[in-house]
């Protein structure tokens, strides 16, 4: 009988999971594997809410795979070296795995399949695992990659998509197979005292009620941050704990232009994948370089440091880094915010930023954070590099009535209406008062030093 090892990474669901589908093929044996690899964690991509969050899929995975007669095996080391050592252990003849677009996963996978190999045993990388389309899937004429989206969302939405699988009925695990313990979210400690539940159950339960009762406002609620009015499904697309193309495919069925907007998210996800899939250098290095002299020095760090306390004197600014560190997640206006005040009025480098959201964010993923902060920088795919979004003009629309901003930046809670977005024009007594801070610089002084910088590079 056949025996296969199915390396699960960022896709830690049954449901619609073409390297399992694969390996049951032909009705043999599987071995469902997840190293926890400690390379991963030296190379930042472990975060105490990240790990959190993993606990429960792990344990959820391994309960849906119990439910089909099978189990998770976990193993700690060296992904290569536990792979072939599984692999060898339970005789298996094929290894399956998703592909996927980092420098570290194309390091990962170029040793393990040779490795493979040479003991005489397939790898099979699938795509369309952790993406809708899969990077490379499009290119315009004359490069490996889009590089501006509204191009690729169109090549994006005429490609048709695969079928979703249905989740095996059941899975036979060879019996000598051992694994280690799975993790426990409780036994993570610096986890934000907000963060969200993990798991496949968890992430069908969310979409299901999303699409039932949420998607059909999202054009015109995605932006009011009070409203929360996201689907907040990034985590489990991170973690794979839903599969885009099912995603795609529930939500089109929907209908409307809620569901349409929504799916275009979707492709944003996947243009930043196939971004990163040709450039992963990206990851660190401009995308476009413009040249900048990024401040450095104690009052950049100072600066920085009000930016990550969420303590920069521009609430709705403060609001956002509040909720990121309560929550290991921001609404995507506050992203926007946050970035474009750290890197324009600041003048700080992105790589700062992004480094302070990976640190926290539960959905931090190397193509979506590293591309969605260049293109804040202006150093990445944006067509407008030197766009600055004002922190007061954007708070007075997207929180009109000043409830976001009330609800994290506890100071301001006795503020009423949008006045809460401009704390200064308060009498100075009150504001010695209340104790929340003076802005680190003022907007004019912050844009004419971007725009300086920028007139020089
Ligand atoms: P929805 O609005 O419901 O969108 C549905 C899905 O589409 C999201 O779950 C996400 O997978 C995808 N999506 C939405 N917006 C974008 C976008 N701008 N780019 C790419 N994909 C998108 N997203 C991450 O998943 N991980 C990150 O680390 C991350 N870092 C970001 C950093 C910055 C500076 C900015 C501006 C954006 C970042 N985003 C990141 C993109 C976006 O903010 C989040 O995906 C979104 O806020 C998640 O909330 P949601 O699931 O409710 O999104």
């Amino acid at each position: 009988m056949q025996t296969s090892v199915v390396v699960f990474t960022c896709d830690l669901r049954v449901s619609d999971h073409p390297p399992l589908r694969a390996a049951l093929r032909g009705g043999g044996r599987v071995v469902p594997l997840f190293v926890r690899d400690p390379a991963v964690d030296a190379a930042g991509f472990a975060a105490p809410n990240r790990l959190a969050f993993l606990a429960d899929c792990l344990r959820d995975l391994d309960a849906r795979l119990r439910e089909r007669g099978g189990q998770l095996v976990l193993r700690e080391g060296d992904t290569v070296t536990e792979v072939c050592r599984l692999a060898a252990e339970a005789d298996a003849d094929e290894v399956h795995m998703a592909g996927d677009v980092s420098a570290f996963a194309h390091a990962r996978e170029q040793r393990l399949r040779p490795a493979l190999e040479g003991d005489g045993r397939r790898l099979y990388v699938h795509d369309t695992v952790s993406t809708a389309v899969a990077p490379g899937a499009v290119t315009p004429a004359s490069s490996d990659h889009f590089a501006v989206f509204t191009p690729y969302y169109r090549r994006w939405s005429e490609q048709g998509l695969r079928e979703v699988l249905d989740a095996p009925r059941s899975i036979t695990v060879p019996e000598e197979v051992g694994s280690a313990p799975l993790p426990e979210r409780a036994g993570v400690s610096g986890v934000s005292p907000g963060l969200c539940a993990g798991g496949e159950t968890e992430g069908r339960r969310r979409l299901t009620a999303w699409l039932r009762s949420g998607v059909d406002a999202y054009v015109e609620r995605h932006d009011d941050l009070a409203g929360d009015a996201t689907s907040r499904l990034s985590p489990h697309l991170h973690f794979g704990t839903l599969s885009p193309v099912e995603v795609v495919h529930r939500a089109r069925r929907t209908g409307g232009s809620g569901a349409e907007a929504f799916v275009r998210q979707i492709a944003w996800r996947d243009f930043n994948r196939q971004v990163l899939a040709a450039r992963p250098d990206a990851a660190t290095h401009d995308y476009r370089t413009r040249r900048d002299r990024w401040r450095g020095g104690r009052d950049a760090e100072a600066d920085a440091e009000a930016w990550r306390a969420g303590r920069t004197g521009y609430p709705v600014v403060d609001a956002a880094m509040r909720q990121l560190r309560h929550e290991g997640w921001m609404h995507n206006r506050g992203r926007l915010l946050a970035a474009s005040f750290l890197t324009k009025t600041l003048y700080v480098d992105w790589r700062v930023g992004a480094r302070h959201f990976l640190d926290l964010l539960v959905d931090g993923d190397v193509a979506n954070n590293q591309l969605n902060w260049q293109w804040m920088a202006g150093t990445g795919t944006d067509t407008r590099p030197n766009r600055v979004l004002n922190p007061v003009v954007q708070g007075k629309r997207y929180d009109p009535d000043g409830a976001y901003v009330r609800r994290w930046v506890e100071e301001l809670t006795g503020v009423e209406g949008a006045d809460v977005h401009e704390p200064w024009k308060r009498p100075a007594r009150e504001r010695a008062g209340i104790g929340y801070p003076e802005p680190v610089v003022s907007l004019a002084e912050g844009l004419d030093r971007f725009r300086r910088a920028r007139a020089r590079s």
